[in-house]
């Protein structure tokens, strides 16, 4: 796949006219098309990186600020006191179907989906 094909890398692109909903130098989010909680983000680089373990120890960077504006997000949607749940699925036995690095924020309500 190309970054052309990749489909955050068209959102990111401003293509498919998607609202984020935060942003910063390196990353972007937005609502999840297919929201499994009543808050559902994804967290995103700007840079097409396929999966997490993709990203190698120059990426440590790009993870902290999808964490750091994960975070900041969680508080703007009102989760900060009741806490939230971020997901990374990295690789196809983790149920990945956009390969471009993502993580999901779900909050909103008390998550019962089992982790394994
Ligand atoms: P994964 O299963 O790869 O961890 O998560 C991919 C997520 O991307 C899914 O929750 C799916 O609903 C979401 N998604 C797929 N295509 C689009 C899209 O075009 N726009 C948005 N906003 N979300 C998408
Ligand atoms: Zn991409």
């Amino acid at each position: 796949m190309t970054d052309g094909d990749c489909i955050f890398c068209q959102i990111v692109r401003g293509e498919l006219g998607t609202e984020f909903v935060g942003e910063s130098e390196n990353a972007v989010a937005f609502r999840d098309v297919q929201p499994q909680a009543p808050v559902h983000l994804l967290v995103v680089p700007r840079q097409h990186v396929p999966a997490l373990r993709d990203l190698g120890w120059e990426g440590g960077s790009v993870a902290t600020e999808l964490l750091e504006l994960a975070v900041d997000l969680a508080r703007q949607e009102g989760l900060h006191e009741g806490g939230y749940r971020l997901v990374i699925n990295d690789g196809p036995d983790a149920g990945q179907t956009v390969f471009h690095l993502h993580v999901h924020v779900l909050g909103g309500k008390k998550l019962h989906e089992p982790l394994g």
